[in-house]
């Protein structure tokens, strides 16, 4: 047999029909398509946590729970000690986590779309069926839809952004309620973006015993690290732990990421900025004529004037700015395109950039 045979042969055909998740070269560019938080740190807190890293014992498996990194957590993000608190290789790894835990022969996944892609496509990795609810043109939650999904299969796992991406929008709570509410399966709310937002669901895990949350450090700045985190009942995350690879945060995330944690009020600062920034731009973008969304997180969507979405988007590449363009996509996001807030400097780039195109 030929090795394309073979391949053919063995390989899952939902694995086969694929793309592989695509990361363009970015170098010399405006990073302004992924979310990330732009800000170094002070000069001193790196220098104390180079120090740091260079104590690290590499040649020693890592901790398996990382208490300092839980601990740190606990405290920054104030999560009651009723609840546990479950790390991920980022929150991509909890995503994975919570599918395999509930992919029953039959199980289905379910969550609102346009959304993180992720959901979807782990899904696929695991096996297990995923149904995508579309949203109502206004971004809003179709309540009716989503609860006629879980009438009619009952999904095991359902996945709530709050704040959506791309979208950047919260959902009415009685929305969210209705469906929580509903479901006979695990709910997550998914909270990448919380300090970018006006709504914590924290305290939903006493309203809801079928709650959890999750979040993740990628967004505050430590993108780099992988680091995720989930929050809940010890009855869920008990059954998650056991298909945890014990050693999956590494020593030099857990060192960095306990270290990153005792001076969160750095990061929140930062975070500040961006918020303040998110609000210039959203004036500059109306300005320029585009058709911009309310943001509750880090970047902006917007819908181009012309539908000239993707020329938008090839011209500021030419010019060394790098966002998401979501043309093409989902039918809801047809001449969208999303902007990350930055610094604000390259958000000025950005500005006159755009003003030389329009
Ligand atoms: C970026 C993002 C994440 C974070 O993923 P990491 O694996 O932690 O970097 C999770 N959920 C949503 C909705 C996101 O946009």
């Amino acid at each position: 047999m030929s090795i394309d045979a073979l391949v053919e042969n063995l390989i899952r055909p939902e694995i086969r029909a694929l793309q592989a998740y695509h990361v363009g070269n970015a170098s010399g560019m405006i990073k302004l398509d992924a979310m990330e938080n732009p800000f170094q740190w002070p000069e001193a807190m790196k220098a104390e946590w180079q120090t740091l890293l260079a104590g690290c014992a590499l040649n020693r498996y890592p901790h398996p729970v990382a208490p300092e990194v839980v601990a740190g957590l606990r405290e920054v993000m104030e999560v009651p000690e009723q609840y546990g608190i479950l790390l991920g290789n980022g929150s991509d790894e909890i995503i994975q986590l919570l599918t395999m835990a509930v992919a029953k022969p039959g199980a289905c996944v379910m969550a609102p779309e346009p959304g993180f892609v992720m959901y979807k496509m782990i899904s696929t990795f695991v096996g297990t069926d995923y149904v995508g609810v579309p949203l109502k043109s206004d971004f809003s939650l179709d309540r009716d839809a989503m609860l006629a999904v879980i009438a009619e299969k009952n999904p095991a796992l359902i996945f709530l952004a709050q704040p959506n991406n791309p979208t950047g929008n919260l959902w009415a709570e009685d929305d969210l309620v209705a469906i929580i509410e509903a479901s006979n399966g695990l709910v997550v709310l998914d909270e990448a973006y919380l300090p970018f937002s006006s709504r914590n669901h924290l305290s939903w895990l006493d309203r809801f015993y079928n709650v959890v949350v999750m979040r993740t450090l990628s967004k505050v700045g430590l993108a780099g690290l992988r680091l995720g985190m989930l929050f809940g009942r010890s009855e869920w995350l008990n059954e998650i732990d056991k298909i945890r690879m014990p050693y999956n945060i590494n020593v030099l995330t857990q060192a960095s990421a306990a270290f990153a944690l005792k001076h969160y009020n750095v990061l929140m600062e930062q975070c500040a900025v961006l918020r303040s920034e998110r609000e210039n731009m959203m004036n500059v973008l109306a300005g320029l004529g585009f058709e911009t969304y309310p943001s509750e997180a880090n970047f902006i969507l917007a819908r181009c004037p012309e539908k000239n979405a993707r020329v938008i988007f090839d011209a500021l590449k030419e010019k060394k700015i790098l966002i998401k363009c979501l043309d093409g996509g989902h039918p809801l996001l047809s001449d969208c395109l999303r902007f990350t807030v930055g610094a604000p400097e390259e958000n000025a780039q950005l500005f006159a950039a755009l003003q030389d195109i329009l």
